[in-house]
């Protein structure tokens, strides 16, 4: 989508901090990040969110993809403990339409996950 601000990354027009690659995804460190370590792990295809994954061969291709990243990023940030999230929809917090994974770690969120689940 030639108005898509992760396009543009995924195709190199605008710069990222760009920390992994394959063919089929990119992972960049986020402008805001709100940890130690957070990186947005995207497909190169834009997709608007979750609900536009079509096919089960197609969502199997982007998790395997994004759980080998998490691996990789694992070991690039010498963790095995990372929060994975997905905003799906402009109510449950997305604010960029071009399906995305935050991966944060270096941060110890389960005070605010249990606050957050009480709430
Ligand atoms: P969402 O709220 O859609 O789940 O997450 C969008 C994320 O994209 C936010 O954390 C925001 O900081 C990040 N973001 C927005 N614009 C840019 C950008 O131009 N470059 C990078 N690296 N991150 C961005
Ligand atoms: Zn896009």
């Amino acid at each position: 989508m030639s108005d898509c601000i992760f396009c543009k990354i995924a195709h190199g027009e605008i710069p990222a901090e760009v920390v992994y690659e394959t063919d089929k995804i990119i992972a960049f460190n986020d402008l805001h990040p709100v940890a130690p370590v957070h990186v947005l792990i995207i497909p190169k295809a834009h997709l608007a969110d979750m609900n536009e994954l079509a096919s089960s061969d197609q969502r199997a291709e982007l998790m395997e993809e994004v759980l080998q990243a998490t691996q990789a990023l694992c070991k690039l940030y010498h963790t095995r403990s990372f929060n994975l999230i997905n905003n799906c929809g402009q109510e449950a917090g997305q604010s960029v339409f071009h399906l995305h994974f935050h991966f944060i770690s270096g941060v110890d969120l389960t005070q605010k996950i249990a606050a957050a689940a009480q709430a």
